[in-house]
């Protein structure tokens, strides 16, 4: 709270009057401290891989500056270092400029078949150094058009498709889905009656518009029900998983939100211990022929 005093005048017997006005700034102070903890978990993700460079650094130019076989290792540990800090920064980027466009209603049309097709195409390279099968289950062209941003729902598809080929085992398979749904209920209903269903960003409510849906599911090893709600947290990741080479940065799920928000879809997961992940994305379909 913060509280104000002030002269308000005089009563006509002489007696003066003050006036105190009280302001509740719980949530202002709550937004300073999300921007204040965001920067300090940002600097800390960039400092760790710097540190390591730093760090390595160092050490070829002390005592391994004779040994080619540490040279050799360090500098591929250095390479993959700097490549985290891209990625980081690629991130960030991405980041910023999505919240300041978000509450800007994207204006073009996309089929989400042929970007996700796409998508599938540009990942070949990495499902193959990792031996899993993707499996794209589409609707034949012109079906599934949905009112957005191609760039953005490209960037939606392939954070979710990357992140399934991550925690997919090897040999393991990734579907990818597109499909119509009448209803937002009928989008969103879940699949597997054993899987744990959590809806990550809600749908808004009494439109009526159908949905097209983009579902994404990996026979990887599943999400604990009690981290389910905070996947979309900005560095959240889930401890203990095997994410193999390529650790991510946590900002993705953050990126896939702010852009299921700013086209007004909904996005949902179901996860299942030990059996795997789905993530459904809905954007909705365009009206107009
Ligand atoms: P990251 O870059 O770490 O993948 P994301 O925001 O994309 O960040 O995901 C946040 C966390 O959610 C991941 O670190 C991981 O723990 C978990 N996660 C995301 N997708 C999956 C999946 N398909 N299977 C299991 N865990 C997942």
């Amino acid at each position: 709270w913060s509280v104000r005093t002030r002269p308000a005048g005089e009563l006509p017997g002489g007696e003066r009057l003050a006036m105190i006005a009280m302001r509740d700034e719980t949530e202002l102070h709550a937004a300073d401290r999300t921007r204040a903890d965001f920067l300090a978990n940002a600097s800390h993700e960039l400092r760790t891989p710097l540190a390591s460079l730093s760090g390595f650094i160092e050490t070829l130019r002390g005592h391994a500056r004779d040994d080619a076989g540490a040279r050799e290792k360090f500098l591929g540990i250095m390479q993959a270092q700097a490549e985290r800090m891209a990625r980081l920064i690629d991130d960030l980027l991405s980041l910023s400029r999505i919240e300041l466009n978000e509450h800007i209603a994207p204006a073009g049309r996309v089929d989400l078949a042929l970007a996700a097709t796409d998508v599938v195409d540009a990942l070949v390279p990495l499902v193959r150094e990792k031996t899993v099968t993707l499996s794209p289950s589409l609707p034949p062209r012109g079906q599934a058009v949905v009112e957005g941003d191609r760039d953005q729902i490209v960037q939606v598809a392939q954070n979710l498709v990357e992140n399934a080929v991550k925690y997919a085992p090897i040999g393991g398979t990734v579907r990818i889905e597109v499909s119509i749904a009448e209803s937002i209920e009928s989008a969103l209903k879940p699949r597997d009656p054993k899987a744990v269903r959590f809806v990550l960003v809600e749908p808004a409510r009494g439109d009526v518009v159908r949905y097209a849906a983009l579902r994404i599911a990996d026979d990887g090893p599943g999400i604990p029900r009690d981290r389910l709600p905070r996947l979309t947290e900005r560095f959240y990741r889930v401890e203990g998983q095997k994410s193999g080479e390529r650790s991510g940065t946590g900002l993705g799920l953050a990126i896939v939100k702010h852009i299921v928000n700013r086209h007004r879809g909904a996005l949902m997961v179901e996860s299942r211990e030990g059996h795997g992940t789905a993530f459904t994305a809905c954007f909705r379909l365009t009206s107009k022929p």
